[in-house]
């Protein structure tokens, strides 16, 4: 009865809500740290905005364009807004170029390891997923990628930062990544941690221009704290865009949801301040690490990467004190999201605590 492709299925499993956490642990507060949220919250300016809802208007389907969401992304960016294609959650566009442009048979590359919903939402439509594994210090492996692509491949994912490893590539290897990909490919550009980087101005949106076969992908999750409200969005070539909209469901963003992310959006000092807190946590935990002398990779997101020896046991350990990571990406490695000055300072204690005791 199935689909043949789902039936081997690797399913995305969602985070497990934090009271349901406390009561399985008997912890009695956890600090998620596995998902990339923001620590520090939301705008205030979201809640003012979600205040002053006009609930009258509930009744009645949303903006199935998100106009004025569009409007002030399109200006932000500098696109065309007709280029702007929105769904509910990043995790939706995703979904959505999958189903738009895979065929049984289809062959996808992506660097591995990476956001795992690429290969879910690619082999739902029975493409051929070809991992190809980020060089030793996380970095894609421009060469090892350009090999990859044969005359059945229709995508390339590359998430920029790269989640889970958090690596940047900057905006001039992207170019010359790109070059050597050809243009029947669509290459899909996930920039869901681009706002935290702080080595230069980078985001593939300044390549629109130069390549007709790539989609630039950002979500309102990450740096804007809003993950519970679901907006993400792409930018996409004009000559794809009405195909992408037609396989959209027509309300996927809902009015609550279109109001609160064009708050967000345009409390740009926020999002500065936010940017800046993280660089100065993600510089002060890579000192810890290099003062433990312990495997990581350089990251410019808001999480970051390492290696730990025993790492199941610091996972639970970590776990029994408060603090969630993810596991299971890469063995023998976790991620951490980065936390407030005083987590992060806490979960150094845990750290050294327990590799003291191991010895
Ligand atoms: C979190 C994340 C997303 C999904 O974001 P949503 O907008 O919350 O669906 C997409 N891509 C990457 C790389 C992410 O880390």
């Amino acid at each position: 009865m199935l689909k043949k492709t789902i039936a081997q299925l690797d399913p995305y499993v969602p985070e497990t809500p934090l009271a349901d956490l406390e009561a399985q642990t008997g912890v009695t507060k956890i600090t998620r740290l596995s998902a990339n949220e923001n620590p520090f919250g939301t705008s205030p300016a979201v809640q003012a905005a979600i205040q002053g809802f006009d609930f009258s208007s509930t009744r009645l389907y949303p903006d199935g364009d998100a106009n004025a969401l569009r409007q002030a992304v399109a200006e932000q960016l500098g696109v065309d807004p007709q280029q702007l294609l929105f769904g509910c959650g990043l995790d939706e566009v995703i979904e959505l170029t999958a189903r738009t442009f895979l065929e049984p048979g289809d062959e996808v590359v992506e660097p591995w390891p990476t956001f795992s919903e690429y290969k879910l939402h690619c082999q739902i439509e029975g493409a051929q997923v070809i991992d190809v594994p980020l060089a030793a210090d996380g970095s894609f492996d421009a060469a090892g990628l350009a090999t990859a692509v044969t005359p059945r491949t229709k995508l390339m994912w590359l998430c920029n930062p790269n989640n889970p490893t958090g690596t940047y590539t900057p905006l001039a290897e992207m170019r010359q990544l790109l070059r050597q990909i050809p243009e029947s490919v669509l290459v899909l550009i996930d920039e869901a941690y681009m706002e935290f980087v702080t080595q230069e101005n980078g985001s593939a949106v300044q390549l629109l221009r130069e390549f007709s076969n790539i989609v630039v992908m950002r979500t309102f999750s990450k740096i804007y704290g809003l993950a519970a409200m679901r907006v993400g969005y792409a930018v996409i070539p004009k000559n794809l865009i009405s195909a992408m909209q037609a396989v959209r469901l027509p309300y996927n963003l809902n009015s609550i949801s279109q109001v609160a992310a064009l708050a967000a959006l345009n409390d740009t000092a926020f999002v500065a301040q936010m940017r800046q807190r993280v660089a100065t946590a993600r510089t002060q935990f890579a000192g810890f690490l290099d003062a433990q002398q312990m495997t990581y990779c350089r990251s410019q997101a808001n999480f970051i990467f390492f290696s730990a020896p025993r790492a199941a046991d610091l996972h639970q350990y970590l776990l029994m004190h408060g603090y969630l990571l993810r596991k299971g990406l890469r063995p023998g490695w976790l991620r951490l999201t980065l936390g407030s000055e005083a987590d992060n300072a806490a979960i150094q204690n845990l750290i050294k605590a327990f590799y003291q005791s191991a010895r």
